[in-house]
């Protein structure tokens, strides 16, 4: 068979060689160690937490070596794109932090390795499938897919290995004549790479997560182009990871599977391997069994669910972290405001079999950076995420900034921070009763005859002087207490809580309800500051008057 001619047949008109393309894309002006990696995701619209865990150790490995990030859209799927997608998922990335040096972008492509989207690169592609038939390694293939389904049928009714190869591998040695006649007939094709592997052979190979494999050879002659010309995800893989020079391909261990045949491509084209990151699936428990996380069962997949929830960025962010590298959290102590791109991460940390995400765990963490954030940062996130999510909470946040902020700065700063919220959807059931539209009428412990607790609300306002410092505010709560003949010893109390008809915790409580309209809050005595004279004795009357009093 003249290779030489059936490449001509084939790519008429192409007319570059892959030499022109080496000079077009030459080697990165890196130094020694520096990783190229990129994020390569298909446009789908739908934007998970694997992609972001894809990302962000893309991102660290290629920023902490110095290197570079770049974008690449997978677009060669047309059937599954959905319009809009490159752009939600560049403004998804670029919200938790991800930010690439080059590839695509909301306007065009950046950088001198493009075009990044895939679909813009048919021409690149058919250079290298020239060169491929040019030298017996690729042939077209003119099986329809009503051929291809009887085939499987036959392969398994005898029990055998599905797939394109070996003798069920049909168009691998036709004759040019042959191919010529389908051609002219105007019958379509898909190019084929002639696989030379044996599944009788076995090699090593070492991952950086997976450690070393052994890996059997691939027998099948997998397609490269399908029939509109456009390259399959293997193919492209291998021509694009080489001329954009990427060093690292971080990836879903969905594609050890076909690995084998990736290894034979690059051989086959002459181009030198990257060092592969097979990452491990994201499981979560389901009983007592782990599964995958589901985009059809799980709506916390979906990136959109964080930010709807109220999980700042950093939060998720940091969670992320403590799933991929287990010495993340002691650093995260060791070290509580140092910023998380100053952590060492290694991709040799991550767990194999993938990592068990826990929402439970993921609350902790955004507890504990929420409490670390200044009462200014909060403000601007909470209302960021009120004004999208709670309009109608975001516009009271916005006209008062000054007065949000300082119910928010409640127990901030110090060794220990509250922690009441865990994303910014916690913020109204605890602040809320700070706007007058949204304080709830107090619903008292039954066990208290109504009478009892507008004497106690009574007394409380016939003391009340805004100016007390917090001792002496304590101090006549205290003494209503007692003068109610309650008791202010907690401990024996404990011991015989039938003894005592009440505690000064229920004093404060019945307080605390007529203010706020529930039984926990921040502080009572700087609620009070903060809501001010006037507003902490109206509440305090208007609760008095609902339990019959001032009739
Ligand atoms: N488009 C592929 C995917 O979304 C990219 C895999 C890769 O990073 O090579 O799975």
């Amino acid at each position: 068979m003249d290779y030489q001619a059936l490449a001509e047949l084939l790519f008429p008109n192409v007319t570059q060689t892959p030499e022109d393309l080496e000079e077009k894309y030459p080697a990165r002006q890196v130094s020694e160690g520096a990783v190229i990696t990129r994020m390569a995701p298909s446009p789908t619209g739908f934007v998970h937490l694997g992609n972001l865990v894809q990302g962000l150790i893309s991102e660290r490995m290629a920023h902490q070596s110095g290197g570079v990030l770049f974008l690449r859209v997978e677009d060669t799927d047309a059937k599954r794109e959905v319009p809009g997608a490159v752009e939600v998922l560049i403004d998804t990335l670029r919200h938790y932090g991800i930010h690439f040096d080059e590839g695509a972008t909301m306007d065009g492509d950046a950088g001198n390795y493009g075009p990044y989207r895939q679909r813009q690169r048919a021409d690149i592609y058919h250079v290298y499938a020239k060169k491929l038939v040019s030298q017996g390694q690729a042939y077209p293939c003119f099986c329809t897919e009503e051929e291809l389904a009887a085939m499987r049928e036959k392969q398994e009714q005898a029990k055998e290995t599905t797939g394109y190869y070996g003798p069920y591998a049909l168009w691998r040695d036709r004759s040019l004549e042959e191919i010529r006649e389908q051609l002219s007939a105007g019958k379509s094709w898909v190019l084929r790479f002639r696989s030379t592997g044996s599944i009788e052979n076995q090699f090593k190979f070492d991952d950086l997560v997976k450690g070393k494999l052994t890996i059997t050879e691939n027998n099948v002659d997998h397609v490269l182009l399908k029939s509109d010309g456009i390259p399959t995800y293997h193919f492209a893989h291998a021509v694009d990871d080489h001329l954009m020079r990427t060093t690292h391909v971080v990836r879903g261990d969905e594609w050890l599977a076909t690995l084998p045949f990736h290894i034979q491509l690059f051989k086959a084209l002459d181009f030198k391997l990257p060092k592969y990151v097979h990452i491990g699936p994201l499981m979560k428990m389901d009983g007592n069994s782990k599964r995958k996380l589901s985009k059809r069962k799980d709506p916390e997949l979906a990136l959109t669910y964080y930010k709807a929830e109220g999980f700042p960025v950093e939060a998720v962010y940091e969670y992320i972290m403590t799933l991929l590298n287990s010495n993340f959290e002691d650093w995260r102590r060791a070290n509580p405001d140092a910023p998380t791109d100053s952590f060492k991460f290694s991709p040799k940390k991550l767990n194999p079999a993938g990592s068990l995400f826990d929402y439970a765990k993921l609350t902790d963490v955004s507890k504990n950076v929420i409490s670390r954030m200044d009462a200014e940062k909060v403000y601007a996130l909470l209302k960021e995420w009120a004004v999208e999510f709670d309009p109608d909470f975001g516009a009271k946040l916005a006209v008062a900034p000054a007065y949000a902020t300082r119910i928010l700065a409640i127990g901030r700063g110090g060794k220990k921070p509250r922690k009441d919220l865990a994303v910014w959807k916690d913020a109204k059931p605890y602040m809320g009763f700070f706007y007058d539209e949204y304080l709830q009428a107090p619903v008292f412990d039954e066990k208290f005859d109504a009478a009892l607790i507008r004497d106690v609300l009574s007394r409380f306002l016939e003391s009340f002087d805004i100016t007390d410092d917090s001792a002496i505010w304590f101090e006549k709560v205290k003494k209503i207490a007692v003068d109610i003949g309650f008791t202010t010893d907690m401990k024996a109390y404990k011991a015989d809580p039938a003894a005592f008809p009440g505690t000064v915790a229920d004093v404060s409580t019945f307080i605390r309800q007529a203010v706020t309209g529930q039984t926990n809050s921040p502080d009572l005595y700087t609620v009070m500051q903060i809501l001010g004279k006037d507003r902490t004795v109206e509440r305090i009357q208007k609760t008095i008057a609902s339990l019959g009093g001032f009739q």
